[in-house]
């Protein structure tokens, strides 16, 4: 496949903060751009940073047909540059795309796209402890006809920011059971805008009574917990590492696989199964839920400091250096940045 580099004439870094930068505000000089015509892919290249023209009948815009993703590069304490697991964004971005009827993404151009821009911008991966280059690849619908049908044409983009270390505080969460993100027959295990859409309002109003974010629950029954906002959720429950078992209404996320995987590795127990809320309820009461922490790219690992539950704050208690989400968030945090050897084979040198 033919593959055009058009580099920019002044790179915009010099203008850029990298001792203070917000999170995806900044962006890079370059992206990656690649369009489907309705029978092949074509224009595939790295073009400077650039507002896009849309027709106003673009599908995308009526319909939500858009799927992206979300990884991180780091810059090693070496000074090398590397990817995290990228090729399960690859393979999870096509599950999203079929789920969402849109046309498969070739290889070449996530997976060798992806690290060509990379490289290419390689000034723009901040060096320092937490910092990292947020990658975000998003695949749209871009027929300019109005009706409800797959589209025939797509654009598929990567933009990348510059990021500082991402300080969470503790989270406050509020269990959720009036609102669902997901159904058990729905699109929740695709990375589709509209789930990100319909999460905002309960989120806001979880905001507004107090708390960070919610805890999702099924929407069959609203007994079982999901995830707690765009994170996977886990516990620790009688030393035992807890989380709900993947299913349609839950993302698949690539730190919570990795998360479990540490588990095995450090030979701490793991059950993947239906995580109920009373079951929760029961072990904040009893003493025996001793962590609780969401899971995603940006975070690593978020510790939950408060679960609320009918009007109930409930507190989780105090982790130190030896919780397993400690232990578990400085050993990812040692593997993405260079510093301890990969036993798993996650890491890709640029
Ligand atoms: C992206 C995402 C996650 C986390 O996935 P990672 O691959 O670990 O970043 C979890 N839940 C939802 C709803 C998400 O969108």
């Amino acid at each position: 496949m033919p593959f055009s580099v058009q580099s920019v004439q002044h790179s915009r870094r010099a203008s850029v903060d990298f001792n203070n930068l917000p999170f995806g505000r900044v962006f890079s000089d370059h992206m990656l751009v690649a369009d489907f015509d309705g029978r092949q892919w074509t224009n595939v290249g790295i073009k400077p940073y650039a507002p896009l023209s849309l027709d106003p009948s673009t599908a995308v815009i009526h319909y939500g047909q858009s799927i992206f993703e979300g990884l991180k590069a780091y810059r090693s304490v070496d000074d090398a540059i590397l990817l995290f697991r990228h090729a399960e964004n690859y393979k999870r971005m096509n599950n999203s795309a079929m789920r969402m009827s849109m046309p498969e993404i070739p290889r070449d151009v996530f997976m060798d796209g992806m690290e060509q821009l990379i490289r290419l911008d390689s000034a723009w991966v901040p060096q320092g402890e937490g910092n990292s280059l947020y990658i975000r690849p998003i695949y749209f619908a871009t027929d300019p006809v109005i009706g409800v049908h797959p589209s025939e044409q797509y654009t598929f983009l990567i933009l990348t920011c510059p990021s500082g270390a991402y300080y969470s505080h503790d989270l406050k969460v509020r269990i959720e059971k009036t609102y669902s993100r997901a159904s058990r027959s729905g699109t929740g295990y695709a990375k589709a805008a509209g789930n990100y859409a319909g999460a905002l309002y309960p989120t806001q109003l979880a905001k507004a009574a107090g708390y960070d974010q919610v805890i999702w629950t099924d929407a069959a029954t609203n007994t079982k917990v999901e995830e707690s906002g765009t994170m996977n959720l886990m516990f620790v429950i009688d030393g035992v590492l807890v989380t709900p078992s993947l299913s349609a209404s839950k993302l698949a996320g690539i730190t919570r696989d990795s998360v479990i995987e540490i588990a095995r590795y450090w030979d701490m127990p793991v059950e993947e199964r239906d995580v109920y809320v009373s079951e929760v309820v029961e072990a904040l009461r009893n003493g025996k839920l001793t962590e609780a922490f969401g899971t995603g790219t940006a975070a690593n690992i978020a510790t939950i400091s408060v679960i609320a539950e009918e009007g109930v704050d409930y507190v989780v208690p105090a982790v130190d250096a030896s919780s397993f989400s400690t232990r578990a968030s400085r050993f990812l945090n040692d593997l993405k940045s260079g510093k301890t050897e990969d036993p798993f084979g996650w890491i890709t040198r640029l």
